[in-house]
């Protein structure tokens, strides 16, 4: 075949430069682009391919991180025709042998435990920062308004205590880059209790109970500055995608990452239920302690409001809320963080 029309990217700028790749013989895929000096070739069997959903573009992933891009869809069909994987060339080998057949064994499980331990976790962070905004966007509204149906409800704190809070938290976010779309949402917490939550698109929940519980405004800025530390990381977003691994592999896989607003369902759930990892928490209390050093603030705050959420949690507590601890775990080690111990 011949000629297959298509854009080229470099995988680090986001201009694209018109090339044509052609199949030789020996199954190279030649990519060349007159105008742009690019001439690559690559064997097919390291090409993969989007899958063919209707009319949209192909893409044609490189090993080097590039790719290609084409409405040529027949063409692309016709070039990977046939075509045989590297992994099952590579199993024909293996088949081979005894010692072959143990090696894969050995080597499936640990691509598994890679997969789940490093590959899924990376993968969401990469979708997490990937996702288009208004994905993202979609998603946190989604989530906020399933929250707002199944457990919190309107704040009830006087409009000029909430006025104060959003004035607060305009003025933090105004000296943070990138936190200008940020906004603050209050409400009264009922089951979630003495709470704040970071959800994607900027968006953050925090509720009366937690308000009630501050003795200062500056523990409110300390909780307010640990939830961007989240939003700024995405963490919402890849805990919601790395306990949904399927469903990113999927959404890679067909190159659509708009399939993963399916996902938003999931995240008011998942946010009750499930714990932010440790190292989520660590960015996040390193991003508040750092703040709070810039502001000139007390990491003493911080640790304060942590000590009376922890006091909050005791057995003994009739409505077995999950709280902002439950959500937050190991809250000794984060006290002596904040402190500056460790
Ligand atoms: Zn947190």
């Amino acid at each position: 075949m011949s000629g297959l029309q298509a854009v080229y990217f470099d995988g680090e700028s986001t201009d694209g430069q018109p090339v044509t790749l052609e199949l030789d013989a020996r199954q190279l895929l030649h990519v060349r682009g007159t105008g742009c000096g690019i001439d690559l070739a690559w064997p097919l069997v390291e090409v993969r391919v989007s899958e063919r959903i209707g009319a949209s573009r192909r893409r044609l992933y490189f090993p080097d991180g590039a790719q290609c891009e084409t409405a040529d869809n027949d063409a692309v069909d016709a070039l990977f025709e046939g075509r045989v994987p590297a992994a099952s060339w590579l199993l024909h080998r293996w088949e081979s042998g005894l010692s072959y057949a143990v090696a894969a064994l050995v080597i499936t499980v640990a691509a598994a435990w890679v997969a789940v331990v490093w590959g899924v976790p990376a993968l969401a962070k990469q979708a997490a920062f990937a996702l288009p905004a208004a994905t993202e966007t979609y998603i946190g509204r989604d989530a906020l308004a399933t929250l707002d149906k199944l457990v919190l409800q309107p704040s009830k704190l006087p409009e000029t205590r909430q006025r104060e809070l959003r004035e607060l938290y305009a003025r933090m976010t105004s000296g943070i880059q990138g936190a200008a779309t940020y906004r603050l949402e209050l409400r009264q917490g009922g089951r979630a209790g003495a709470n704040a939550f970071a959800l994607p698109a900027g968006i953050i929940v925090m509720t009366d109970e937690l308000v009630e519980l501050a003795k200062d405004d500056r523990e409110l800025e300390a909780v307010l500055a640990h939830e961007i530390g989240h939003l700024r990381q995405h963490h919402m977003l890849r805990l919601v995608m790395q306990n949904s691994a399927a469903a990113v592999l999927i959404a890679f896989m067909a190159g659509d990452l708009t399939s993963l607003t399916s996902l938003a369902a999931a995240a008011p759930t998942m946010l009750l239920q499930a714990s932010f990892t440790r190292d989520f928490e660590r960015e996040a209390d390193d991003f508040s302690l750092d703040y709070l050093a810039k502001r000139g603030i007390a990491p003493e705050y911080f640790a304060a409001i942590l000590r009376r959420l922890e006091e909050k949690k005791r057995p003994g507590r009739k409505d077995g809320a999950s709280d902002y601890l439950s959500t937050h775990p190991s809250t000794r080690e984060r006290i002596e963080r904040a402190r500056g111990k460790i």
